[in-house]
């Protein structure tokens, strides 16, 4: 099996590392990161400039771009070979319910996915990010069982894994996005010119968070396993926005 890991905390980022070294075991590891933290960047693609790759001590690739830059790369020219699933992180943090729209880290599986690869994305939910190991090995059970059972459609799978011992988590939880709140107001400061800067402020707390969420099952300090797809045309609406337009 030949793995592609990525993620958006870099190249040098210890949850990758965690990964890479839990993967290896079940195939072939070519990494692809980003060269600094990139958290935050979404789906982005660099267009304004070219785009390198340099090779680091440990082996890894690491490019100037963002997380979907580096699995677009890798699949579409870097390789010399399509990779049989993608897999990114172990992010330092949650990206569950409206996390996904803004993560660099499911940005990168979800490249994946839409390049035709079965890919996964894995955060660490917790503060303190101690057992990158327990989500390693999580990601591995996760690849291990599509490599002995192809999930047989294209699969975009959002891993949600809490920071304990991996020993006590309660279980494993197929579930939807929740939501959260509106996010926390942007932060102002002074520059050392005197001028307003502003930091972006938290994510909101979890506000859909009940049965069958993801925020749900971490909360019982389960694993979440969320499967997302990328249309987000709101179904529902199209018959009352017609009806809008129309009238
Ligand atoms: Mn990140």
């Amino acid at each position: 099996m030949r793995i592609l890991l990525s993620n958006d905390d870099g190249y040098f980022a210890p949850g990758l590392a965690a990964l890479a070294e839990a993967l290896s075991a079940l195939g072939e590891i070519t990494v692809v990161a980003p060269e600094r933290d990139r958290s935050g960047a979404s789906n982005s693609l660099t267009l304004d400039r070219p785009l390198t790759v340099h090779k680091a001590h440990n082996g890894f690739f690491y490019v100037n771009g963002t997380p979907t830059d580096c699995v677009h790369m890798a699949v579409t020219g870097i390789l010399d070979f399509e990779p049989d699933v993608v897999v990114s992180g172990i992010n330092s943090g949650s990206n569950m319910g409206d996390d996904t729209l803004y993560s660099g880290t499911v940005a990168a599986a979800t490249e994946g996915y839409l390049l035709g690869i079965p890919s996964v994305a894995v955060s660490l939910v917790g503060k303190e990010f101690t057992h990158y190991r327990s989500a390693a090995r999580v990601a591995a059970d996760i690849v291990g069982r599509l490599a002995r059972a192809p999930f047989g459609a294209p699969v975009l799978l959002n891993v949600n894994v809490p920071d304990v011992p991996y020993e006590t988590i309660s279980g494993i939880e197929v579930t939807k996005l929740g939501r959260r709140h509106k996010a926390q107001p942007v932060i102002p400061g002074k520059n050392p010119r005197g001028e307003t800067v502003y930091w972006v402020g938290p994510a909101g707390a979890a506000r859909e968070a009940g049965p069958g969420t993801d925020f749900n099952a971490l909360e019982r300090g389960a694993v979440s396993v969320t499967p997302l797809q990328v249309d987000l045309t709101h179904g529902n609406q199209i018959p009352l926005v017609s009806k809008w337009i129309a009238d």
